[in-house]
């Protein structure tokens, strides 16, 4: 087992072990892992990884403070999939979440330090402007990296087609997500991100919609496994679009997986005459 130079994880150098520290931060045991590996399995950026998830989590335990130089931490791309996959409820993205901080607190130089720009730059940007100006964001970022004209090319493209602005806008205050009327008799379509931060905003726009629907596999995985803990007053099915698509062309529920889910939209889908 390799441990940091310097900083090995004791109270002596003020660092508590980092079940402790994990504990403090995000309030999870990581000691509850029992090395099952659907962490890993299900991760999308495993391969590029140098800990797999559950090798960090077992460096952890292990209290192995190189895992903070590695580069899964800043790899991570906080996509959810470990989190809802961990049979012991386990939420693996705040765990990576909090070990980048805590690289952070304890000075270890980022593995891949341009993930770390772009995430400092973006977080000044968001909480300046409230929302991030890509044309900003990419040239400050592009300036920090010294190649400032990287990408030019395609940012031109951009910009001329109107699908990027140039003058930074901020966000108005206020907007709050509009309560679905009638909503029991529509079928709803989720455009936001399911992850932890927009489960509330589900839960308000969705409440009175009789199904959800999603373009993003993520966040169709996450809204159906994780409805539960939303403690909605009554479970909405959730379909991605591509199944509303199967049933539309009439190849039937089999061909749609509708029997996966763990909501079953079935019984919404035969009220609404969408399935036989
Ligand atoms: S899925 Fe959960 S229990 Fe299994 S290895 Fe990953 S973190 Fe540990
Ligand atoms: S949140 Fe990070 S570690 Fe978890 S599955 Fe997604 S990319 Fe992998």
């Amino acid at each position: 087992m390799s441990t940091l130079a310097g900083s090995a994880a004791s109270p002596a150098n003020g660092f508590a072990p980092f079940a402790e520290a994990i504990r403090a931060q995000i309030g999870e045991n990581i000691h509850r892992c029992w090395q099952c590996v659907k962490c890993t399995s299900g991760c999308p950026l495993a391969e590029q990884f140098d800990l797999a998830p559950n090798q960090v989590m077992r460096a952890l335990q292990l209290n192995d403070a190189s895992v903070l130089e590695s580069r899964a931490i800043w790899l991570c791309a906080s996509c959810h999939t470990c989190a809802t996959r961990c049979p012991r409820d386990i939420d693996v993205t705040s765990v990576m979440d909090a070990l980048r901080i805590e690289a952070r607190r304890r000075g270890v130089r980022p593995a891949i330090p341009e993930i770390h720009a772009f995430n400092s730059i973006f977080m000044r940007l968001a909480g300046f402007f409230g929302r991030v100006p890509e044309a900003l964001l990419m040239g400050v970022f592009n300036l920090a990296r010294g190649k400032l004209f990287r990408d030019a090319g395609l940012g031109w493209q951009l910009l001329r087609r109107g699908r990027l602005k140039l003058v930074p806008a901020f966000v108005h205050p206020g907007r709050s997500p509009t309560p679905v009327a009638n909503g029991a008799n529509k079928v709803g379509y989720f455009p936001g991100c399911a992850s932890e931060g927009s489960a509330f905003e589900y839960d308000r726009t969705a409440r009175a919609a009789a199904l959800v629907a999603t373009m993003c596999p993520m966040c169709h995985m996450n809204l159906d496994a994780r409805q539960p803990r939303l403690a909605l007053e009554s479970d909405i099915p959730v379909l991605h679009a591509t199944q509303l698509m199967v049933l539309a062309f009439g190849a039937g529920e089999r061909a749609a997986l509708l029997g996966t889910a763990i909501i079953d939209p079935r019984p919404v889908l035969k009220t609404k005459r969408l399935l036989d």
